[in-house]
């Protein structure tokens, strides 16, 4: 599915309707630009999940992680990611195949580690500024 989002209220929207559609899954990449709106969009997730505490984007820490009442929630940020192996080294399979919710940025740094089963959310900038969000199940 396709949602046009032109503005920040009907994020919020398309964010409750994505956790509603998909509330089996756990593993999320998220693909598009920098300044797609990746983050901006999780951050619209994280409180559509029940998250309370402050969100900022992981880039500097690779991975944040949020407590909501079901678990908690990864995300990650791959975009300093020098390779593969720093991921390896941080214990990423503990996150991904925790059955916590994971949001991923720049999972193209990581290509080998894709998980089999994820959501894809693929976010382009139109000419006006909105967001046309493409979600598809892998
Ligand atoms: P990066 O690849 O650098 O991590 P990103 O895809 O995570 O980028 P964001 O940081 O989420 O992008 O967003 C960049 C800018 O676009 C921010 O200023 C944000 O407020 C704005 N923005 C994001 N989504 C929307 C939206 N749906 N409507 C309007 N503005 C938005
Ligand atoms: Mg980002």
């Amino acid at each position: 599915m396709t949602i046009e989002v032109k503005n920040l209220s009907e994020l919020k929207e398309a964010a409750k309707l994505v956790v509603d559609t998909y509330s089996k899954d756990r593993i999320f990449l998220f693909y598009g630009n920098m300044g797609a709106g990746k983050t901006t969009f999780i951050n619209e997730l994280c409180l559509a999940l029940g998250v309370t505490e402050h969100t900022s984007s992981p880039t500097f820490s690779i991975v944040n992680e949020y407590s909501i009442p079901q678990g908690c929630i990864y995300h990650f940020d791959f975009y300093r990611l020098k390779d593969e192996m720093e991921a390896l080294d941080m214990g990423y399979e503990e996150y991904f195949y925790s059955g916590d919710y994971c949001f991923v940025e720049w999972s193209e740094k990581i290509p080998n580690l894709i998980p089999l089963n994820y959501v894809k959310i693929a976010i382009e900038v139109s000419e006006n500024q909105h967001r046309l969000i493409t979600i598809e199940k892998k």
